[in-house]
């Protein structure tokens, strides 16, 4: 389903990715893991062009952007048809972040229907009915009509990947999920993630629980120094490193 060539992005002398190449194969969960600074963030940006990087080949389903094509003029703008490019790219894609982001005056509900309906031209009501299925899926049929204030960091976070998934994307990319949350809430947060695995999405996922990425990855990338300097199943990278650094980053974690 995705493929990634040769990927670099620098903010001015800083090279952050370097050369950046992996496939995520449909219905397959990729964990993201390494230190601290290490580009994690600026590699799941970059696969929904959130971040313009700076050489290198995106593929995702049947569309295919060459950001070394795609430049900023002065100012930052970019031309109107690679714009389009980007958001051929970002339509295929659903982003969780960190902090979830919610509008705050808006029900959970009307988050979720967000996207669908005023993104996508869907009616109101179909929005949602599937508003209230996805709802149900993170365990939040109880408070679809609650405001964010009124829910947990945990609920939030959960609504914040339904809103994601509203959005029918054929990849959904998490941002460490759970790093913004109280330890407690925690749980809920992977057991919905582990849920959605089970179901088949395709998730990329940047985190630092090396225990759901060992019971839910696919395939695990460990990204240190702008390279992906091991990857391949839980039990050959996190059980099993093969790479001193590889060791050094999991000896420190665990
Ligand atoms: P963490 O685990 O701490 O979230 P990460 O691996 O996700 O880190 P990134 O957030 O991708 O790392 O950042 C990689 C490096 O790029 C960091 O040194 C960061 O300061 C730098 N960086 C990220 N975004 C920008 C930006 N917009 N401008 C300048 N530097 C940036």
């Amino acid at each position: 389903l995705v493929e990634v060539e040769h990927l670099a992005k620098s903010f001015g002398d800083h090279v952050v990715l370097e050369d950046v190449s992996f496939t995520v194969d449909s219905g397959t969960v990729t964990c993201v893991i390494g230190p601290s600074g290490s580009g994690k963030t600026t590699l799941l940006r970059s696969l929904n062009a959130l971040e313009i990087p700076d050489r290198g080949v995106v593929r995702i389903g049947g569309t295919v952007v060459d950001f070394g094509g795609i430049n900023p003029g002065p100012g930052g703008r970019l031309p109107k048809a690679q714009r389009a490019e980007l958001m051929g790219l970002r339509r295929h894609s659903g982003m969780v972040f960190q902090a979830h982001h919610l509008f705050p005056h808006k029900t959970a509900l009307q988050n979720v229907i967000e996207g669908p309906v005023v993104v996508q031209g869907e009616s109101v009501a179909d929005a949602t009915a599937r508003a209230r299925e996805i709802l149900d899926q993170v365990g939040l049929s109880a408070h679809a009509d609650k405001y964010p204030f009124q829910l947990s960091g945990g609920q939030q976070q959960r609504v914040g990947i339904a809103r994601a998934l509203a959005l029918r994307p054929d990849l959904v990319l998490f941002d460490e999920p759970t790093s913004a949350l109280d330890p407690e809430l925690v749980g809920d947060v992977l057991g919905v993630m582990k849920d959605l695995a089970a179901q088949g999405w395709t998730m990329v996922v940047v985190t630092h629980e090396l225990r759901f990425a060992q019971q839910v990855a696919d395939q695990v990338l460990f990204i240190d120094g702008g390279l992906v300097v091991e990857q391949g199943p839980p039990q050959d990278v996190i059980a099993n490193p093969q790479h001193p650094r590889t060791k050094t980053f999991l000896t420190r974690l665990l």
